[in-house]
């Protein structure tokens, strides 16, 4: 009998990877495909579809070949009910059961999984925090978000929302939060609330080098222009990153008081700005952490970047077929 394959579908807002590996997870080819604006539960069902046939297509083979399917989802996977109940990016989807509305569509079984847990895993497996049994994943891009291996396993709560990291309230009537609160640390420290600080910045303050970059974007910049500023030693940008920095390393600090973990890997597009970032983060953490949780913590950047939720799921639903 010829050999199985895994498919890991990493569901973004914007882009879908899908990587296609033996039962062993050997990685034999990925594609990433745009995830269609204004999609609904059918349309998903439809868009997955193809993302993984094209995906077997391109070794010559098809959905008869899979073994099983891991799928990460950037929102709230109920894990009782086994039910999405919402997607930010992906808001005609909701109180939907992917999981087995796939798994019925493909004739294959299907892993649903959250998108932060997933690169958890695949980072604990086999990124930056391999052998680590205690850590905390940490993604900070659009949104803020968390996974958290304990004691060498996913911890995923009561529902499977553990880890809503972004969602920590660090500024009490701050900013007004995607979630509907007011000052979640997303609202304060993710690439959004730095690209929306330096966009406000902008407008009251002409002196900032931040407005050459403005000029060649319709007269608006993102979180990437702030670093650069930042870097270019602006200090209307390197006031925005203190800030959001400040917010983030308290907010880690303090799950390193209530977790001690060994390891805290920080990935997502923010990180990318390098020692503008982990330099005044490791200060903040150093002096906010309780001596004895914080002596052997390392704080590190994610190894496998956009790769880790498709990694973490070959993992999780290889696991699932034992
Ligand atoms: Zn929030």
């Amino acid at each position: 009998m010829q050999e199985k394959l895994l498919a890991a579908v990493d569901l973004g807002g914007t882009k879908i990877l899908t990587i296609i590996a033996d039962l062993n997870g050997k990685i034999l080819v990925r594609k990433l495909l745009p995830t269609p604006p204004q999609t609904d539960a059918a349309g998903l069902l439809h868009v997955l579809e193809s993302a993984i046939t094209q995906t077997l297509a391109a070794i010559n083979k098809s959905i008869i070949h899979l073994a099983a399917v891991g799928l990460c989802v950037p929102g709230f996977f109920d894990i009782k009910e086994r039910v999405v109940l919402k997607l930010p990016n992906i808001p005609l989807v909701k109180n939907f059961p992917l999981e087995s509305a796939l798994a019925q569509r493909l004739g294959v079984p299907v892993l649903v999984e959250n998108d932060a847990n997933a690169a958890a895993v695949g980072e604990a497996r086999q990124g930056a925090a391999k052998g680590h049994r205690d850590l905390i994943y940490i993604t900070v891009s659009t949104g803020i978000g968390a996974g958290l291996i304990l004691n060498g396993e996913l911890y995923r709560g009561s529902r499977g929302f553990a880890g809503e990291f972004g969602h920590l309230e660090v500024k009490s009537e701050g900013p007004l939060c995607g979630c509907g609160k007011r000052g979640c640390l997303e609202a304060v420290a993710s690439g959004t609330a730095i690209a929306r600080r330096a966009n406000e910045a902008l407008r009251k303050n002409g002196e900032t080098k931040l407005s050459q970059w403005a000029v060649q974007n319709n007269g608006k910049v993102t979180a990437e222009h702030v670093f650069l500023a930042a870097k270019a030693k602006d200090p209307t940008a390197i006031a925005i990153i203190e800030e959001a920095v400040f917010y983030l390393g308290i907010s880690i600090s303090n799950l390193i008081n209530l977790l001690n973990p060994s390891l805290v890997v920080l990935g997502g597009g923010v990180t990318n700005a390098g020692d503008v970032f982990f330099a005044p983060l490791q200060k903040i953490v150093a002096k906010n952490t309780v001596k004895y949780a914080n002596q052997d913590v390392k704080i590190v950047p994610a190894a496998l970047g956009s790769e880790a939720g498709a990694i973490g799921m070959l993992f999780l639903v290889k696991n699932q077929l034992k």
